[in-house]
C-alpha cells in the first residue's frame, strides 16, 4: 500500500519533557519521496494563486518554505527567534505555557500589498504562527494563507487561526 506523508513521521514520547509526544519529521524531510510528497500536498490548494514571498517559521518552516519558495519561483523570508537576524527587525511577543517568547522579521523584508504564504512543520497553539501573521501584515503584506504539515487540533490552533479569518492548510492530524 502507498505511504502516506503521516506514515513518514516518528513520534518520540518524553521529548522535550515527560509526557510529551513530539512529532519528529526528520523521517519525513529525510525520505525522498516523503519530503516530494510533502512539498507538492502542500503547495496543492494554492496552484494559479499569485504569492510573491513565502515566509518560514524557525526552525523546520525553512526547510519546508524554502523547498516551497524554490518551486514557486519566489523569494524566501525567514521569521526568526529574538536576536538571531543580523539587521534591524520588528518583533512580536506571544505566550507560552510557561512564560513568553518573541519572534523577528527584517523590517524591510516583505513591501505593501506583497502576497505571502507562511509555512511550518507542526500547528499547535497557533501562538508562532499568529506572531508570524501580526509581523507580516505590520508590514503591509497580504498573507493569504498558512500551510503546516502537521496539525494538533486538540490544542487550538487550527480554530483560533481560522476565527482571524486565515486560511489554514494542513497535511496531517494528530489527536
Ligand atoms: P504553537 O506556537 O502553535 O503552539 O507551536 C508550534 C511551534 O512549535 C512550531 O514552530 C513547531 O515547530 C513547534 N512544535 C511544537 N510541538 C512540536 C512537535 O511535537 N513536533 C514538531 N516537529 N514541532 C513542534
Amino acid at each position: 500500500m502507498s505511504q502516506t506523508v503521516k506514515d513518514y513521521i516518528r513520534t518520540i514520547a518524553d521529548f522535550p519533557h515527560e509526557g510529551i509526544m513530539f512529532r519528529d519529521v526528520t523521517t519525513l524531510f529525510a525520505d525522498a519521496r516523503g519530503f516530494r510528497m510533502a512539498i507538492d500536498q502542500m503547495l496543492h490548494p494554492y496552484a494559479g494563486e499569485r504569492i510573491d514571498k513565502v515566509v518560514g517559521l524557525e526552525a523546520r518552516g525553512f526547510i519546508l518554505g524554502g523547498a516551497i519558495a524554490h518551486q514557486l519561483s519566489t523569494g524566501f523570508v525567514p521569521i526568526r527567534k529574538k536576536g538571531k537576524l543580523p539587521g534591524p527587525v520588528i518583533s512580536e511577543a506571544y505566550a507560552l505555557e510557561y512564560g513568553e517568547a518573541v519572534m523577528e522579521v527584517h523590517d524591510d523584508a516583505l513591501k505593501p500589498g506583497e502576497r505571502v504564504l507562511i509555512v511550518d512543520d507542526l500547528l499547535a497553539t497557533g501562538g508562532t504562527a499568529e506572531a508570524g501573521i501580526k509581523l507580516c501584515r505590520r508590514m503591509g503584506a497580504e498573507v493569504i494563507g498558512c500551510a503546516f504539515v502537521i496539525d494538533l487540533p486538540d490544542l487550538g490552533g487550527n480554530a483560533k487561526l481560522q476565527a482571524l479569518g486565515m486560511p489554514v492548510h494542513v497535511l496531517c492530524s494528530f489527536e
